[in-house]
Formats: C-alpha cells, structure tokens, sequence
C-alpha cells in the first residue's frame, strides 16, 4: 500500500478563496474591513517569516493587516499598553502576539490581557473553557486545520479511534477537545506515555504534534491508517542543505498509512488558513451579524460555532 498524501496547500487554498470571497460580501454589504493586528517582539528568524506569511496572506484576502514589531527588550508594561489599545480599536477584529515572548515578559498575562471577542488564535481562558465546555468559542487554528484535512479524506468520524501525541495548548489539548466532540475516541498520548507504538497500531488515526523528528515509524501505524504530521522539525538533507521535516518517518509511514500529510505542505498553511477565516468569523460574530451567504453549503468554517457543530461543518466544506 502507498498513502495518499492530503495536499494541505491545496485545500488552505479553498479556504483563503472562501474568505476572500466573504471578505468581500462584508465589504460590499456592510462597507465593513475586517482588520488582523499581529504583534512580533523580537527578530527571532522563524517567528519573523511566520508574521511576514501572515500578514501577506491577511492581505491577500482582502483583510486590513497591520504588523506590530516591537523590540526584544520592550517592557511588559508596554506591550499591555499595545493590547489594550488594540482591543479598544475598533477596526481591529483579530489580535495574535506571536509566541514564543521574550522570557522576561509574561506570556499569560498577555494572552489574558486581549479581548476574547478578538483572540483570533484561541488561546485566551476564556475560548478555552468555552471549546472545552461545547459553547461557542474562538478556537485554535493548528487543530481547526488538523481536523479539516481529517474530514477530506473521511466524513464521517463518529466511533474510529484516534491517537493525539502531544497536548500542548497550541495543538494537541485543543484538538483532543474537537475529535472527542466529532465522536472519535480519543487517547491523548505525550512524553510520559507507556507503550506509544502500540497504541499507535490500534488507532484509525494518527496526528503528531510531538515535535520530534521520525517519532512515528512506518510499523507503528496500522495498515490505511490516516496520519497527520503536525510537527516541524529543522534537519540538514543529504546535501547538507537545512531543511524542514515533521515528527513521521514519512518513507517508511506512506508505505503502511492510507492517507499521510507531507511537511512543509500539509498542516503548516492549514493553520495561516484557518487564521484568516478566525479573523473574518471574529469580525461577524462580534458585530452579531451573518453573511447573507448558505454557511452549510458552501462556507468558511466559522470558528464560533459550537464546538459539537464543527466537524459537522467541516464535512460540508470538503
Ligand atoms: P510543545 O513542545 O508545547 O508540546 C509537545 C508535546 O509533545 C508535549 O505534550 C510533549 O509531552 C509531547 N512529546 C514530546 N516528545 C514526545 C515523545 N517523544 N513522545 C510522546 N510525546 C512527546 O509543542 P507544540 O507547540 O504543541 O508543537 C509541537 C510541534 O508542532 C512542533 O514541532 C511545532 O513546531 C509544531 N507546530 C506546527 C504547527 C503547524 O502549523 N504546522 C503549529 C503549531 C505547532
């Protein structure tokens, strides 16, 4: 058997055209831009080219992006004082802070510090307890991505066993929440757990988000399982070159997987994808407005459902 790879480039794609396309009904309907503020603290490389994409693709859509780059060793205070005017400017829907903070600025009092309503990245306790709780929240984009691709290839995922390996609250505690709402099973594996390659063997579905180069071999997996390679890894190829890997033995798992995403290409542009789509939900939702556009036939997820309704959305998108 050879997996089929889910072409996750091609279908943030579809998403970004959705958005752009309801962008544009906002505008002409509402004469209403909805606006996304990324704020970066620091040069750090990675983080630095993640704003650029962002931002690029905000604008792409049609959003009114605006970047915040402040410097490494800006005070907390000051930041807060950036939060604060952002969340009572009106014509900013989203706020994202890039992670990680400098380490003498205290992420949490940050992330707290940004209204709810505008937590595009759904990280605030607020649409935390909200997701966990089944109301309707902003949520995280990695794990809204996760799923979506999830639902290309299966649409229905009532009963099949999952195995989340990681439960960062980026990825894999959020996304443990949506698969457990869509009827999956659900193990939640991490450093501690015992027997990962067995576990691993039993499941439907495998998402890694361990951030561990080649954790997942090829005979971990059972035979068509779908795998999900979350992680993003730095390694060097054959030529010496740097390159980007995931956390799958990706030659070894597209023998024995039925369907495998790649990295870069799979997960990575779902997240930016779904940002986008956070952003245009946040501008509608917090105005109690909706699109005089057929969401269950042919929608932008909208990420202030409720949670259960998700993957059910998500099925109709694909
Ligand atoms: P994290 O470091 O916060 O969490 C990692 C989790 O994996 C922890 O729960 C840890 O216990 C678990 N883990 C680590 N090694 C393990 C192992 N050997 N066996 C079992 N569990 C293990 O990381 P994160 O922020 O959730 O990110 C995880 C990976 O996903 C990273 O590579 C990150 O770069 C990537 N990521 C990718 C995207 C994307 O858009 N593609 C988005 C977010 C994170």
């Amino acid at each position: 058997m050879t997996a089929i790879p889910i072409n996750g480039n091609a279908i943030a794609e579809r998403i970004r055209a959705r958005v752009a396309r309801d962008v544009a009904l906002l505008k002409t309907q509402r004469d209403i831009t909805p606006g996304l503020a990324v704020v970066l603290v620091g040069n750090d490389p990675a983080s630095s080219v993640y704003v650029k994409t962002k931002a690029r693709q905000a604008q792409a859509v049609g959003l009114k992006s605006q970047q915040f780059l402040l410097p490494v060793h800006v005070g907390e205070t000051e930041l807060l004082t950036l939060i604060e005017e952002l969340n009572s400017d009106d014509s900013v829907d989203g706020i994202l802070v890039q992670l990680p903070l400098p380490g003498h600025i205290d992420s949490w009092r940050v992330l707290e510090a940004i209204d709810p309503s505008k937590d595009v990245d759904g990280f605030h306790p607020y649409n935390v307890g909200r997701l966990a709780a089944g109301r309707p929240a902003l949520v995280p984009c990695t794990p809204l991505g996760v799923v979506h691709l999830i639902n290309t290839v299966v649409s229905d995922l009532k009963g099949l066993d999952v195995v989340v390996i990681g439960r960062s609250n980026i990825v894999g505690k959020p996304l443990a929440v949506l698969l457990g709402d869509a009827g999956c099973t659900v193990t939640g594996a991490q450093l501690q757990t015992r027997n990962l390659p067995d576990l691993c063997r039993n499941a439907d579905i495998v998402v890694s988000a361990a951030g561990y180069a080649g954790l997942v071999r090829g005979d971990w997996l059972k035979p068509g399982a779908i795998v999900i390679d979350v992680g993003i890894n730095r390694a060097i190829d054959s030529t010496g070159a740097p390159k980007l890997v995931g956390d799958v033995a990706f030659a070894e798992a597209i023998k024995r997987a039925g369907y495998i995403t790649p990295v870069p290409g799979g997960v990575g542009p779902m997240t930016v994808a779904y940002l986008l789509a956070n952003t245009l939900n946040a501008a509608v939702s917090r105005r109690g407005l909706q699109l005089s556009i057929d969401h269950e036939r042919d929608q932008v997820q909208s990420s202030c459902h409720r949670a259960q309704d998700r993957a059910a959305d998500l099925q109709a998108a694909t």
